[in-house]
This record gives C-alpha cells, sequence and structure tokens, in this order.
C-alpha cells in the first residue's frame, strides 16, 4: 500500500504568462533580482533572499561547452572545468578548495561544476556570509574563473589520471551504447561527437597550449554570467561585483557563439545497440519537434504552450501506469516525457520509453505505441484533464504558500536558466495569478491539440533507438524490425479510452471517536497526548515551512518476529504491499481518488520496528489521518497489480548478471556477517516462492495492534484539527495491548579482519572497493561526533592523497557513524566506498589504512578539525530549521535517553584533535575490519 501520489513538479523554471487578455505581453524578469550587465559584456543578476539565512550561493554561468571543442580538443571544455580548482592567479595549487574549506564550504558537496554540451556552470553554495572576507573572497574565486586561470603544465598533467578515473567510474553499458550511436541518431552534427567527457587519447596526451587556446577563445565575458542569491546587500553586491569585473577585457572581434541546430530528417532513424554488460532491453521512440527561440520566450504563448504540454504527459502517463500495473502485459514499464532531443538544446522531442519483457519486444513495442496513437486519435477525457487541473492547482497553492521559505538554490537555478535559455523568472507574485488562471482555464481542445503536435503520425522526424543485452541465444533486434513495429502500431484502433474511477468514499464509517486521555509537555518543545485506546501522539507546531505537515509512526516489533521461509517473503514484502491496494482502493484507482490532494503515507517493515511515513499540506491534513486510518485495515488484495511487479523484479533479476557489479552487495553482506542464515541472496527464481497471501498476513500481524503505536506530527497544523482527528482516527484504531519488543536475530558482525577479492569480465576495467572497521562503542553525543568528525577529516585525506597524489581514484570517501545493532546495542561504523584504478587499488587501500593509523599514532593537525567544524555548524543552523531534525532527536533521546540536539554546537566547538585520536586509536586497536573488492577477469 503505497499512497505517495504523483506530484505534478511543475518547475517555475518554465514560468512566464499572462491571462488570455494580455497574450503577447512580454514578460519582465522579477523585480526583485538586481540584473545588469557591464560594458565588457559580463551579466549578472543579485537577489536578496533569506533561506537559509546567513548563507548565499556565488554561480558563474558560462554558454560554452564541448561543443566548442574542435576535434584535437575532445574532452578539455571538461578538463577546463578541473583546473579552475587547481590553481588561479589569487588562490594557487589547492589553496581555493583549501581556503573554502575552512570557512565550512564543502568540495564536492557545497562547491562544485558540471560541462555539458552547450554549457557549463560553477558553484560555490551554502557560503556562510557572516565569516569576515567570505564575500570578497567568493567574488575574487569567480573573477579567477572568469578570466584568471593559471593553467601550470604541472598541475594539467596530474588532473589527467583523477580524468581518466572519472571516465572509468561513469563508463557503463548505456554510455558505451549511447556514444557509438549518438553519430548516427544525429548525423553529419557536432553534436554526434562532443560528449563532454572526450576521448582518453586527448586527455592523456594533449599539449596544454592546446587546453590555453580553448580557455582564451571561449571564457570571456560576454558569455558569462554571475549569479549571487542569499543573505546579502544587494546595492553593496552590485558595487562590488562592479569593481571586481570591470576591469576583465571585452573581447575584441569574438568569435559568434553559435548555437548548432539538427536537421529535421525525411525518413525515420533508427538506431540498434547492443552490450555485454545491459541488463534490459529498452527502446525510445522519439518525435522531433522545433523549440521555441530563446528570443520569444519570454511571451505568453510560451507558457500557454508549456502548460499544455505538461498536461498531456501527465494525463498519457496515467495511463500507462494504469496498463503497467495489469499482469498481463508484454512490459516492464513504460513512459513519456518530453524535453531535448538527446544533448542537443536547439531541437526537441517528444519521447516514449518501452522496457519490454523478456522475448515479447514486439508485443511490447506495438501496445505501448498503440496506446501513444489511441491519445492521438480520440484524445483525453474530461475526467482526466479535471484531475490533472486539481493536480497543478494545488502545486502552485503549496508553492505560493511558502512562498517566503523559496530556498536560493531553487531561486539560483531560475537565473541560470533564464541567462543560458531564456527561460522567464518573473517571480512567484507575478508568477501565482496567471498561473492560476491558465491552469483554471485551459480546455480539452488546447490539451488534445498540443498532444497531436507531438505525436506525428508519419515516419518524418521519427527517431527509434534500441539498446539491448549482448549475450548467446538472443537475437539483435535490427533497425528494421523496430522500425516497422512503430509502423505497424498506427494502424491498431483500440476505440475510445474508458477511464475508470472508483466513486466510493475513503472511509464508508468510522467507529465513535476514541478521547485523549492525558497531556503532558514533551522534550524540545513537544506535547504527548495518550489515547484511550493506548496510542501515543507527539506533536510540535512550526513554521519552518508553511506548506508542511511531516509524519511518522513506529512500533516495537519489526522483521525480527520472522525467519525460515518467511525470510523470503519479508524480501519482497516492499514491493509486494507498495503494489497491493488500500482498503476497497487499488493503487491506481486511490491516485485518482487524491487528485488535487498533496499528501502521502506509506509503511514500513524494519528489523526493529513496523511503521508509517508520510506528511501532507497543512490543508490536507484530514487525508493524511484517513490515510493512516486505513493502512491499519486490511489492504486491498490485486493480484494483478502484484504479478505486473512481480514480473519486473523477475525481469530485473534475469538479466542482472550481466552487469559486473550484480554480485558486490550480497560480498559486503557475507564480509560483514558471514553466511548467516537471516542473510538471503535474492535469485530470480525466488520470486515464484512469493506467496502474497502470507505477506498480507505478516502485514495484519504487524498492524493489528495500535496501542503500542507512537504518531510523531511536527509542522504547519492546527492544533485543535490535529486534536480532533487524533480523536477521531487515531484513538478509533485496533488496539490489542500486546506487549512486543525488537527481537535480537543474533545478526552480529563478525570479529577480526575478514576480506572478499573476487573478479568479473569487464568491458571497461575497473576495480570498487569498499572496507569498513567497526565495534562497539557508548552512546552519547561527544561519542557520536567524534566518530562522524573522524570519518569526514578521513575523507579530505583520502581525496589529497589516493585522487590528488596518486590519481588512483576520482572519487572516494569517507563516512562514519553510530548506529544500533539488532541486538539493541549502539555500534560505530567507519566505511570507505571507492571505485578505484586497478593497477593502484592495493596501495590505495593501504593508505586508507595508514592514514587511519597515523591519527590514532599522532593525532591530525587542527586545520582539518576546524574545516569539518565549521561545515558541521552550518549545516547544524540550517538542520535545526528542518520539522524532520526534531522528530528525529526526539526519538533517539526517548530511545535512548541521549539528547543529540541541546548544547550541539557547544559539542561540536568542545571536539579536540586528541578526541579524533583516541577514536581513530579505539579503531585500530579493535580491528574489526570488512574488505571487498572486485576486480576485472585477465
Ligand atoms: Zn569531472
Amino acid at each position: 500500500m503505497n499512497f505517495r501520489k504523483l506530484f505534478t513538479a511543475f518547475a517555475f523554471v518554465c514560468a512566464g504568462v499572462s491571462s488570455a487578455q494580455t497574450v503577447s505581453a512580454p514578460l519582465t524578469l522579477d523585480p526583485a533580482v538586481r540584473y545588469g550587465v557591464l560594458e565588457n559584456g559580463l551579466t549578472y543578476y543579485i537577489r536578496k533572499n533569506n533561506y537559509p539565512e546567513k548563507q548565499a550561493e556565488f554561480y558563474i554561468a558560462q554558454k560554452v561547452g564541448s561543443i566548442q571543442e574542435e576535434e584535437e580538443q575532445r574532452g578539455l571544455a571538461h578538463f577546463l572545468e578541473h583546473m579552475c580548482f587547481n590553481g588561479t592567479e589569487h588562490f594557487p595549487g589547492n589553496s581555493l578548495v583549501k581556503y573554502l574549506e575552512r570557512i565550512g564550504v564543502k568540495f564536492g558537496e557545497n562547491l562544485n561544476a558540471y560541462t555539458s554540451i552547450d554549457e557549463t556552470v560553477y558553484n560555490i553554495s551554502s557560503v556562510p556570509v557572516t565569516q569576515p572576507g567570505a564575500i570578497d573572497s567568493c567574488l575574487l574565486i569567480l573573477h579567477d574563473w572568469s578570466n584568471a586561470l593559471l593553467l601550470e603544465n604541472e598541475e594539467i598533467d596530474k588532473e589527467r589520471g583523477v580524468i581518466h578515473e572519472e571516465w572509468r567510474m561513469s563508463s557503463s553499458a548505456s554510455k558505451r551504447m549511447f556514444e557509438r550511436s549518438l553519430p548516427k541518431l544525429i548525423p553529419d552534427s557536432r553534436y554526434g561527437l562532443r560528449m563532454p567527457i572526450g576521448l582518453m587519447s586527448v586527455v592523456d596526451n594533449f599539449d596544454p597550449k592546446v587546453l590555453r587556446d580553448y580557455y582564451h577563445r571561449w571564457y570571456r565575458p560576454d558569455l558569462q554570467g554571475i549569479i549571487v542569491v542569499g543573505d546579502i546587500n544587494v546595492d553593496e553586491m552590485e558595487q562590488k561585483i562592479k569593481k571586481t569585473f570591470s576591469h576583465i577585457k571585452k573581447a575584441v572581434n569574438p568569435e559568434p557563439r553559435v548555437y548548432l541546430q539538427v536537421a529535421d530528417n525525411a525518413q525515420p532513424i533508427s538506431v540498434s545497440e547492443q552490450d555485454p554488460e545491459q541488463t534490459l532491453t529498452v527502446v525510445q521512440v522519439m518525435f522531433k519537434h522545433n523549440v521555441w527561440p530563446d528570443s520569444l520566450k519570454n511571451k505568453v504563448e510560451y507558457f500557454l504552450d508549456k502548460v499544455q504540454g505538461s498536461m498531456a504527459l501527465s494525463i498519457i502517463n496515467e495511463r500507462l501506469a494504469d496498463l503497467t500495473s495489469k499482469a498481463d502485459v508484454p512490459f516492464a514499464g513504460a513512459s513519456c516525457g518530453d524535453g531535448n532531443f538527446l544533448v542537443a538544446k536547439t531541437k526537441g522531442a517528444f519521447d516514449v520509453t518501452i522496457v519490454p519483457k523478456d522475448g515479447m519486444l514486439d508485443e511490447a513495442v506495438k501496445q505501448v505505441m498503440a496506446e501513444v496513437y489511441r491519445a492521438d486519435r480520440y484524445g483525453f477525457t474530461e475526467s482526466e484533464l479535471e484531475r490533472v487541473r486539481a493536480n497543478f492547482i494545488s502545486s502552485l497553492e503549496s508553492i505560493y504558500q511558502n512562498k517566503e521559505k523559496i530556498q536560493n538554490q531553487s531561486l539560483v537555478n531560475e537565473y541560470v536558466q533564464h541567462f543560458l535559455n531564456g527561460e522567464p523568472s518573473p517571480g512567484i507574485e507575478a508568477e501565482y495569478p496567471l498561473f492560476s488562471e491558465i491552469y483554471r482555464s485551459i480546455t480539452l481542445d488546447q490539451v488534445n491539440a498540443r498532444y497531436k503536435q507531438w505525436v506525428a503520425n508519419n515516419d518524418t522526424n521519427l527517431v527509434v533507438y534500441t539498446v539491448s543485452p549482448q549475450k548467446e541465444g538472443v537475437v539483435k533486434p535490427t533497425a528494421e524490425h523496430m522500425l516497422q513495429l512503430v509502423q505497424e502500431a498506427r494502424s491498431i484502433d483500440l476505440g475510445a479510452y474508458q477511464d475508470e474511477v472508483n466513486d466510493r468514499p475513503l472511509i464508508a464509517s468510522l467507529p465513535e471517536p476514541g478521547k485523549i486521555v492525558k497531556e503532558r509537555p514533551e522534550r524540545f518543545g513537544f506535547t504527548e497526548w495518550r489515547l484511550s485506546n493506548g496510542v501515543k501522539v507527539w506533536f510540535k507546531k512550526t513554521d519552518y515551512q508553511a506548506n508542511e505537515v511531516v509524519m511518522r509512526a513506529f512500533s516495537p516489533g519489526g522483521t525480527g518476529y520472522y525467519s525460515g521461509d518467511d525470510l523470503i517473503q519479508l524480501n519482497f514484502f516492499n514491493e509486494v504491499i507498495g503494489a497491493s491496494g488500500v482498503s476497497g482502493f487499488k493503487q491506481t484507482e486511490l491516485a485518482k481518488k487524491l487528485a488535487g490532494k498533496q499528501v502521502s503515507v506509506a509503511p514500513y517493515l524494519s528489523g526493529r520496528r513496523e511503521g508509517l511515513q508520510g506528511g501532507a499540506n497543512p490543508k490536507d491534513l484530514k487525508t493524511l489521518f484517513e490515510l493512516i486510518y486505513l493502512s491499519f485495515q486490511e489492504p486491498y488484495r490485486d493480484d494483478e497489480a502484484v504479478a505486473s511487479v512481480l514480473n519486473q523484479v523477475r525481469e530485473v533479476l534475469r538479466n542482472r548478471e550481466a552487469d559486473p557489479m550484480h554480485a558486490f552487495n550480497d560480498s559486503v553482506s557475507v564480509a560483514l556477517y558471514g553466511h548467516h542464515p537471516r542473510l538471503v541472496f535474492i535469485r530470480p527464481e525466488m520470486v515464484d516462492q512469493v506467496n502474497y497471501g502470507r505477506i498480507l498476513e505478516i502485514y495484519k500481524e504487524r498492524f493489528a495492534d495500535a496501542s503500542d503505536f507512537t504518531f510523531v506530527f511536527c509542522g504547519n497544523f492546527d492544533e485543535d484539527s490535529l486534536r480532533a482527528y487524533s480523536e477521531k482516527y487515531l484513538a478509533t484504531l485496533p488496539a490489542l495491548y500486546r506487549k512486543e519488543k525488537p527481537v535480537d536475530t543474533k545478526m552480529y558482525k563478525l570479529k577480526g579482519e575478514h576480506s572478499i577479492v573476487y573478479s568479473e569480465p569487464m568491458q571497461t576495467p575497473q576495480c570498487q572497493a569498499v572496507r569498513a572497521w567497526y565495534g562497539p562503542l557508548k552512546l552519547n553525543l561527544k561519542n557520536k561526533l567524534a566518530c562522524e568528525i573522524l570519518g569526514q577529516v578521513l575523507s579530505i585525506r583520502y581525496v589529497e592523497v589516493i585522487r590528488e597524489e596518486m590519481g588512483a581514484a576520482y572519487s572516494l570517501g569517507a563516512s562514519s557513524r553510530v548506529n544500533m545493532t539488532t541486538a539493541d546495542k549502539p555500534e560505530y561504523m567507519l566505511q570507505i566506498f571507492a571505485p578505484l584504478k586497478p593497477e593502484l587499488s592495493d596501495s590505495a587501500l593501504q593508505v586508507m589504512d595508514e592514514e587511519l593509523h597515523q591519527i590514532a599514532e599522532h593525532g591530525i593537525a587542527d586545520s582539518y578539525l576546524n574545516k569539518v567544524k565549521e561545515f558541521l555548524l552550518k549545516s547544524a543552523r540550517e538542520q535545526f530549521k528542518q520539522n524532520g531534525t526534531w522528530m528525529g532527536a526526539l526519538c533517539t533521546y526517548k530511545d535512548y535517553g541521549v539528547d543529540v540536539l541541546t548544547d550541539y554546537e557547544k559539542a561540536v566547538e568542545s571536539i579536540t584533535t586528541d578526541d579524533l585520536r583516541k577514536m581513530a586509536a579505539r579503531i585500530w586497536k579493535d580491528h574489526n575490519k570488512a574488505t571487498v573488492k572486485i576486480l576485472p577477469a585477465e
């Protein structure tokens, strides 16, 4: 039973338009944004925003990407992006990263960049602006990125290895096939030959001068946008930006930035590819279409078009989801989308993605495409449109309700899109009335017409891309055959669509309400109610998010109560229950029933508990309680939907072995626990052993007794309503007064050192390694922090040594936490995950040990500790304004008597390098260490 609704996350990025009367009036940029263009052509956006407080985002977006590379530069746009972190005029060597980490800006997490075909974007995020000098330094960094990279030979040579490892790590079956197919999918175009990762032959060998050429040619003010959003003074910021960037010289006779056009195709294009590591067959049918020129996007018509399209997509995807939930369909999944045509921003495509079941390729493609064509032929229905309308309006209301708490991040994204792609950004106050009217006035004819424009009933601009596993006994589907299937589907007439809805009320009748029998204050500003049936409620009203109420519920019990044959059932529990309906409603009917509501409730079963998690918009609080109430009823047995989900699982499992990493997680479990009888390794044939009846029985058993349940609510609710609903929906839940406790399943981690090393054939040779240290640890705030900080300090060291010095990895990290074992005992676990260069994997693992041992013997320099402290303190200030933090802290306190919130900041400050040394020494001495490593087979 999964009540998670399909939210229509309609991004405001593509906003802009007004009501029908003012059609074509251009939309202006949000007046709250200070916008300007300097003499040299550099554009800037500045916006004050207080969420989160005392922080700001610093971005530079560039209309530059791999598309501008010449043949001998393939991969250098991305290489250049890396060089921005390896030496600039004001931040030589690696001092840029070091400086930012010192003020709590974490490399990789807050400090990052990406390069794509048409753009490159750099960000310094969550900068604590109260740190003296932070604002000036961040502007200086943006300045250096725009114009003052050192690009020293030695640093360039050091980075070649890192990028080679990034290529290795990101190489996958789908990437390889895509790269091979792209020149055929976009023929006669540079778009087909400019995947940003580039060619390793270039990365390994290029002459540094070639990189500098690219840099000087394309990194220039007329293609750059500076964006600063956050808790700052706009006037001051504008002066600073002018001061910092005005002296950069305007490009003389700059080469024009041309956006390549993608040609239409009169004849269909069909490409079929295979790879030995591909696990599923996937068919993508694309209908190319023109896109709005950037210069016309600030018009009403653009917005109308977007909304009509989004609504059409929602409806066709609802139809496909309904169809997928039927057991006997020949496909495991199908969905539609609309966006850029593959990698090209100058061409759009409506696309249909189909995942056929094994051996049912023809039927799958025909049936899904017939459904796509049916909507073109007969249109959508009024009842479908009404549900989508309700969902869109509801999302809009929710966003507007929370308008004071819009995140810096989401505003930055709007301005980046405004700069790079001309997406309008008129601001929430302008968008709200415009959207409201459009949503309410849109007609079925408009949505149908929009869809018709997408789905052409001919071969013009049709592109079919098929990927499949390359294995013995499997015939490769030919490109011609795939095309023929799509063409055949056009003549299948399914007749008009019948929209099936279930009109019954969610709850037919309720028992007499129960009572709140006791009220008392709880820690952290919560209140506790005891209800007449034994249920406990903890709640705290907050205004962190105006549009949010978060709910968690838990009860001692969990999977520990079951063993033997039931263990297999438990492994499929979530899928099966997720596909089942809820009292009287199939899952698909429920989604329709909840149109216009923002609410979700999902049950879970963990090792030690059963419970529910979910939340709602405050206006849907009542529905949240109704869904909770229904969770304690018998789920709706939907054999068809469950068979459909199990078929999907079977498809995935059957071909999984083509993926060299398929056994990795199982190996990690064995390294930690040995061959413990409770460990179940999922095999395809186990799907046939799933017993739906038994799973429902387990569900009923777990949720038969609410008397030992605790419900926690945190957020922006009305307390009187919460009281009334608690008495009506929670105090009436069934109570058996069972006394359950978590069961110790004796799943203890092995003592001592254990490692599993094995090899698999691979297309791209790579090594994957996990190393974990663990042992018992008393739970208190100090231990928790020392443990966590040690993990982060080690992460920084590993990046310095294994990535930067050795070039043995692209991304790796350590994390360490205190958790509860099934025996209810606290335990630390320090874990490192690293994709490694195979030849250097032994030495990299050795470094992991040496660095830990080093700290255990000699401690670590203060500078490392202080970086992590700054980051934790900054993050804490943000987390204290999140409902989940308070709920979690209360639960930890109630369970283990440990207060992890009060004095948190003081506790962070008080951690010393000696605390870290002791923690490391303890880990080193315990010496419980598990390692799993997979290598490429010779
Ligand atoms: Zn990279």
